[in-house]
């Protein structure tokens, strides 16, 4: 790398992109999807993450045309429909809902747009986007698992056709499948989708054979493990499936539905992970990123639902992001 590069590369930072509206999505009393999520993230980056090295950014709600990007129309009516009926949750699945979800569920996606603008533009090197609700749930048409829009494969959408990106790479590595986002890139070739998760759990999908349909296939890529499994089944299927797998995709950018649920501990998983198993896989993330797509990477919050846990391996994952954008100028 030349000197120019590497003295511009010098005060990138990691973008955090955050919004209060999306602390108040309140999906009700003892509901484990619970605006203290929110806090916890952020408390937990503000303790692991030396502050120099972060950027904190507010962004504007997405609009009705991002959400259409990866929605069908129906499905958006359906949710303005119920919301302002006032009804308890969605009426296409398990979505508890508020009077205040949507102006959330429009800002997590607001995140996201932003951040991929931000991270393709340069202003800063990668980026992680409190997220709530969350999103990998959700389907073209179905709002469920405590997902109303599906954040990621909007964010993906939004880079393809704002920014020309071509082929991306989406790593979900929260304990429950992401059946949302495989069923809106399924046959699409120019998106690869791959989930570690334990299996028999919700939503039911995720077998290793589900790979893709037409165009699409062999571009999805499950790994499900079975309760009780941790640091070598899933850090093993990092290095054995995905590293190879991306030398022959060579992604042009890189999302992360970063689901902490995953982690030894949770509510609602049982998976072994610590804290150093997801600082390693955010490390094989920003090396698959570095080699492919100079680092580009938009990581964005899906579960995680014990709060000291989920404030821990947040704040990992962003102090590995963050030490990836000081190694960047250092190359
Ligand atoms: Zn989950």
């Amino acid at each position: 790398m030349g000197n120019v590069n590497a003295v511009s590369r010098e005060d990138k930072l990691t973008g955090i992109f955050a919004h209060p509206k999306c602390r108040q999505h309140d999906p009700g009393e003892g509901h484990p999807e619970c605006p203290a999520r929110y806090d916890a993230v952020l408390d937990g980056i503000r303790s692991c993450v030396p502050e120099d090295r972060v950027e904190y950014v507010e962004p504007q709600p997405a609009t009705d045309e991002h959400v259409l990007m990866c929605h069908t129309r129906e499905y958006l009516t359906t949710v303005k429909r119920d919301m302002e009926l006032g009804f308890p949750s969605l009426t296409t699945g398990d979505t508890d809902i508020c009077e205040r979800s949507l102006e959330a569920a429009y800002m997590a996606v607001g995140c996201v747009v932003a951040a991929v603008d931000a991270v393709v533009a340069g202003r800063v090197a990668n980026t992680f986007c409190v997220t709530r609700p969350p999103g990998h749930h959700a389907t073209s048409s179905r709002g469920m698992g405590f997902c109303i829009f599906n954040n990621v494969a909007i964010g993906v959408r939004h880079a393809q056709r704002a920014h020309g990106i071509g082929r991306a790479l989406v790593v979900d590595w929260d304990i429950h499948h992401g059946n949302g986002t495989q069923e809106i890139f399924y046959e699409d070739p120019s998106v690869f989708y791959f989930s570690t998760h334990q299996w028999p759990l919700y939503p039911g999908t995720g077998r290793s054979d589900e790979t893709g349909r037409g165009q699409g296939w062999g571009f999805t890529l499950n790994c499900p493990f079975a309760s009780g499994s941790g640091r070598t089944e899933i850090i093993g299927a990092f290095r054995e499936k995905l590293l190879p797998a991306m030398r022959k995709f060579m992604p042009e950018m890189v999302f992360v539905s970063a689901g902490f649920d995953s982690r030894a501990g949770d509510r609602l998983g049982q998976f072994t992970l610590e804290d150093d198993d997801f600082a390693e896989m955010t490390r094989i993330v920003v090396a698959v990123a570095a080699e492919y797509c100079s680092g580009r990477i938009v990581s964005c919050l899906e579960g995680g639902y014990s709060l000291d846990g989920l404030a821990s391996a947040a704040g990992v994952h962003v102090r590995e992001l963050a030490a990836a954008s000081v190694e960047g100028c250092r190359r």
